[in-house]
């Protein structure tokens, strides 16, 4: 027998590819980047799910769009496996979450199914089934963050054809504790759980240490953070904790939530200059009446003197939202009161959707007034006039000279890169500059509009 040394050592190459499509939100990116590092002992990552002996999907239920995708992809892949038996095929991510052993049901070929609080448990699943144990299926509730390999920040981009990793995700909660009426978050993973701020820190050292220049803090609600926590910790000590590290450029975070937004939030976002000049903060109504039916406990008047505080101390402050039209009982005139409010925000971009219910939330129980056809109509007419605001908004930067984070590479100029204004606004540069390179700082002039970003020339190199 041998003895375990003297076992042939598997390199990266020998090991069977792993790829993971992710649906939905950055929390489900964050969860793909975790699961490529939970499972690096046993598969490398591939980029095309036909390289792959083990393909899992990362869904998302906040859509129904998501979730007819999941099925047609699960269509396409019964046909892969039928080419390759050995390839397994799973579902994570939250609507595994919350149809758990149902998915095997609709979705033939499926070999695992775990949810957002199982991740740490995807490699011993995959074993058993290997073995020859029925399909798996692990959906309970777990504390997952002790189960987690720290330093999951320096999963090798390259390798699975992600984008470099100029910016870190770092999660610093799980689940959510409001209940709007259209969301299954809440139900999918479970309520909030802050994550202890020294293991935040350290995986924001990991991720500068391995290059990472900004850090996107995420959550659903981040600017509830640490109240869970003993001692108590607010939002604002995390921000400064996270500032302090060495290396640390630009912090960006998604979503606060407008209920949550207090003055010593505001007053930190607008004068550490690390923080960027973006703040993405979902509306979903700008109607009091619908808002009170989707149980955001916010009024629009507060959402607007949020606005105006950081506007009127940071006027190059871009403003992103969410919006939902057609919510169960919109009138004419609710729908009006939003196109209101974005007249008066302006926000440099929005990210619309026609109400869907989705099974288990409260909206769902809703009689629903509008048709699917009035519905659309509502969004065409919301998105034309976000297309106008956005590209007036775009249009005012030209001539302007902003920071840039180069973050990637200019897929139209050969030779050439792109990155992020602090605004959070996409910059490509159309000449190639000698020693430019990914993770420099620089200042770029702004020359022309383009539909959603910019087109500059560098002004000065200065690699922070
Ligand atoms: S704040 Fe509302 S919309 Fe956001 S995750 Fe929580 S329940 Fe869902």
């Amino acid at each position: 027998m041998e003895s375990d040394s003297e076992q042939p050592v598997q390199t990266q190459t020998d090991k069977p590819g792993v790829y993971i499509h992710t649906f939905g939100c950055q929390m489900n990116e964050y969860d793909t980047q975790k699961l490529y590092k939970i499972l690096e002992n046993d598969y490398r990552p591939v980029s095309e799910a036909d390289q792959a002996e083990l393909v899992l999907i990362n869904t998302c239920s906040v859509r129904d769009k998501a979730e007819n995708k999941l099925y047609s992809m699960l269509g396409e892949l019964r046909g892969l496996k039928r080419e390759r038996p050995s390839m397994l095929i799973g579902v994570c991510g939250c609507v595994a979450q919350q149809e758990g052993e149902e998915i095997l049901k609709y979705g033939r070929g499926v070999d695992l199914v775990f949810g957002t609080h199982n991740l740490s448990l995807a490699p011993s699943l995959v074993r058993l089934r290997k073995k020859g144990a029925p399909p798996q299926v692990a959906v309970d509730y777990r504390e997952e963050w002790e189960d987690l390999p720290l330093g999951f920040a320096d999963v090798d981009p390259s390798k699975n054809g992600q984008k470099q990793h100029v910016t870190a995700f770092v999660s610093i909660s799980r689940g959510c504790n409001k209940s709007c009426a259209y969301c299954i978050v809440p139900t999918t993973r479970g309520p909030e759980v802050s994550r202890a701020v020294e293991e935040i820190e350290r995986e924001v050292r990991i991720a500068v240490h391995r290059g990472s220049k900004e850090i996107m803090l995420l959550g659903q609600t981040v600017n509830s953070y640490g109240l869970d926590l003993s001692p108590r910790l607010s939002f604002v000590n995390l921000l400064e904790r996270v500032a302090n590290i060495p290396g640390v450029e630009r912090i960006r975070f998604v979503s606060p939530h407008p209920q949550e937004v207090r003055q010593d939030f505001i007053d930190f976002v607008v004068s550490n200059k690390k923080i960027c000049r973006h703040i993405h903060m979902p509306l979903q109504s700008g109607s009091d009446r619908v808002l009170k039916e989707m149980n955001r406990n916010y009024r629009r008047d507060k959402y607007l003197k949020i606005i105006e505080s950081l506007k009127s101390r940071v006027p190059d402050m871009a403003i992103t939202t969410d919006i939902i039209v057609g919510f169960p009982g919109e009138t004419e005139e609710d729908f009006r009161m939003t196109l209101e409010v974005m007249d008066l925000v302006q926000f440099d971009n929005s990210y619309s959707y026609s109400f869907s219910p989705r099974p288990g939330t409260a909206a769902a129980a809703m009689p629903e007034l509008l048709s699917q056809e009035e519905k659309i109509e509502r969004l065409q007419i919301l998105q034309r006039k976000q297309e106008q605001i956005t590209a007036a908004r775009l249009a005012a930067w030209v001539g302007k000279d902003v920071e840039v984070l180069v973050d990637n590479r200019n897929q139209n100029h050969e030779g050439c890169l792109q990155g992020r204004t602090s605004q959070n606004v996409m910059l490509n540069f159309d000449t190639p500059y000698q020693g430019l390179k990914i993770g420099d700082i620089v200042t770029a002039r702004v020359v022309a509009p383009k539909r959603f970003t910019l087109m500059g020339e560098l002004k000065s190199h200065s690699v922070v």
